[in-house]
């Protein structure tokens, strides 16, 4: 009996481990089809609609808080999907995209605020690495000795989600995660930098948050320890949700503010991005098709 048992027991381990394997691959590594598509991401309706109409066969779809625009782009499948505004949305809607529309790439792009007083309103930043900028722990202070944002050390949410025994170790999780930029797709945005008739691009770091600082001080000391080029709310977090489902990701990021050299907010810089991006798409869908040939 007892023996009957055991092997009952061996069996469903083995049928619940198989399951599970298989669930993992299913989440982990998205089947490649030959024509997975494109996905471009922009949080705010002034940053995703432009896009969204240079789409043939458009079909609309809503999650959540996300609205799916699926079409072509010289006939090549793209969703555009408007996130909406900040990290969990732009996570959430990272996630939603990815397990239902198994992209090849995704383009995080929208506007920024400078942190680089050499960057004017109208420049791109190719998102060489993306981190979240509003990660942080506070050392300690007793009651009625005040905050003083200048002195918190960054903090890594995934510094413990490795393997099993990695402990969430003060070395570890003190330090800021930077998230790189798809090599080939940064290379390739890098080559139609001329192309872009509005302002410079250049490559650099994008910092994201639930945050609009306007304080100088600390937009200085975010540009000093973490390098940023710009502020913004989504990138960082899209990287994160597209690096753990392995797909190839880049943030592209227009200035449409800059307080560190008097540049004045302009919302029309939300459609140049789109313009650019536009044109690193079809960029990306001719080398697409030449490899194919
Ligand atoms: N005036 C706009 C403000 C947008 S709020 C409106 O209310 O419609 C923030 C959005 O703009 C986010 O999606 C963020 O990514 C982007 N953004 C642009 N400049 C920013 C800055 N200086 N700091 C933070 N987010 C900024």
């Amino acid at each position: 009996m007892k023996k009957l048992f055991c092997c009952i027991a061996v069996c469903y381990l083995f049928i619940a481990t198989q399951a599970l394997a298989q669930m993992k691959q299913v989440e982990v590594a998205p089947a490649a089809t030959p024509r997975q598509p494109i996905m471009i991401q922009g949080p705010m309706p002034i940053e995703a609609e432009f896009f969204a109409a240079l789409l043939d066969d458009v079909h609309t779809e809503h999650s959540g808080n996300a609205t799916f625009y699926t079409g072509t782009l010289n006939g090549y499948p793209v969703v555009v999907a408007q996130t909406g505004k900040g990290l969990e949305n732009t996570a959430a809607a990272t996630a939603i995209g990815i397990t239902r529309y198994r992209p090849r790439i995704i383009i995080n792009q929208g506007t920024s605020g400078g942190h680089d007083p050499k960057l004017q309103v109208g420049d791109i930043v190719l998102g060489a690495r993306s981190v979240n900028a509003a990660n942080f722990k506070t050392p300690h202070r007793k009651a009625g000795e005040g905050s003083a944002p200048l002195n918190w050390l960054p903090m890594d949410l995934m510094a413990s989600a490795g393997s099993a025994g990695e402990g969430d170790s003060a070395a570890k999780a003190e330090k800021a995660r930077f998230y790189a930029g798809d090599k080939a797709l940064l290379a390739l945005a890098l080559s139609l930098k001329d192309t872009y008739t509005h302002g410079k691009v250049v490559t650099g770091t994008i910092g994201s948050g639930n945050f609009w600082n306007n304080e100088l001080d600390r937009i200085a000391w975010l540009h000093d320890n973490l390098g940023t080029s710009v502020e913004e709310m989504e990138t960082a977090s899209a990287a994160q949700i597209a690096h753990a489902y392995q797909t190839p990701f880049l943030g592209i990021r227009i200035l449409s503010n800059n307080i560190t050299n008097q540049g004045h907010y302009d919302p029309q810089t939300a459609r140049a991005c789109q313009q650019f991006v536009q044109t690193v798409v079809t960029a990306y869908i001719q080398q697409l098709r030449q490899t194919a040939d």
